[in-house]
């Protein structure tokens, strides 16, 4: 895997973390054609905790209240869908009518229980993670919330799982969304697969797309292991996806970027 990053030089990485001290931000963000969907470096630096606090908590379900607070004494908290990501997934499985769903990666089960609770009753998700253990833990906030009987977990790695319903030509087209949240080197393995299994004009979420921040930083710049390990395949997912024409893509700043596939082909 050997794409490269944008390189952003230190001085320009300086002037973009950097307003005028007038409200008025000179950065890449404020240049026509340069704005991303938000907007204004404020929103970073004045109070990451607007959205959060102005429009999701206070609409956020108890259950899922209840599940985020188990999760944030997890050691490996750092996993869990966001909150602002899990109010968005909720409202995207309602806007497309999705039925039949699956999600890779469920970890205590957040974006899973967004999911289940934006399905109708007769909804279904396949869900999928090595780790029966962590989904234990927030699954008695899911069957609180009355939405249990939706998922079929299945433990263990997920590839065999997509393999063996690629081999059921019933399958084919059948799954109206997947959220593929795990192992960032199987991404384009999951993505081959599951544009067999999810129906034209269903759509697939790839999650952390932007690998926190990691896909513009210089090659040489300081990471944490894990960050410069899979940096180079979130690298590579960015540019096959660009490139496929088998699907339209829109990456959002959501979260930790995600990366949603509508398959036209
Ligand atoms: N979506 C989850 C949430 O909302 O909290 C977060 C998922 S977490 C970032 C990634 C998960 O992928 C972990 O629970 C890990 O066990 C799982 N995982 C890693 N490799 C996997 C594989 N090959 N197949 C299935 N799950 C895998
Ligand atoms: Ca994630």
């Amino acid at each position: 895997m050997a794409t490269t990053a944008t390189k952003t030089t230190a001085p320009a990485q300086e002037q973009q973390a950097n307003g005028n001290g007038n409200g008025e931000q000179k950065t890449r963000h404020s240049e026509v054609g340069h704005k991303s969907l938000l907007k204004s470096d404020d929103l970073y630096q004045n109070d990451p905790q607007y959205i959060l606090d102005t429009s999701v908590y206070p609409r956020e379900p108890e259950s899922m209240k209840e599940l985020r607070e188990i999760t944030a004494k997890h050691p490996w908290n750092l996993m869990t869908t966001s909150a602002d990501e899990g109010q968005f997934l909720n409202m995207l499985i309602k806007l497309i009518g999705a039925k039949k769903t699956m999600e890779i990666g469920v970890y205590t089960g957040y974006s899973l229980l967004a999911t289940a609770l934006a399905l109708p009753e007769d909804g279904t998700i396949l869900a999928m993670d090595i780790n029966r253990e962590n989904y234990e833990l927030g699954l008695p906030c899911i069957n609180k919330a009355g939405v249990g009987h939706k998922i079929d977990f299945r433990e263990g790695p997920a590839l065999p799982v997509l393999d063996d319903l690629v081999a059921d030509k019933e399958q084919h087209g059948s799954f109206d969304f997947a959220f593929v949240d795990a192992d960032k080197d199987n991404y384009l393995s999951y993505h081959e697969r599951l544009l067999k299994l999810v129906r034209p004009g269903g759509l697939i979420g790839y999650d952390n797309t932007l690998w926190n921040g990691s896909v513009v930083l210089p090659d040489d710049a300081p990471m944490r292991k894990y960050i410069r390990f899979y940096r180079d395949f979130v690298l590579a997912l960015n540019s096959a996806l660009a490139a496929d024409d088998r699907v339209e893509i829109c990456q959002l700043p959501v979260g930790d970027g995600v990366t949603l596939c509508r398959r036209v082909k």
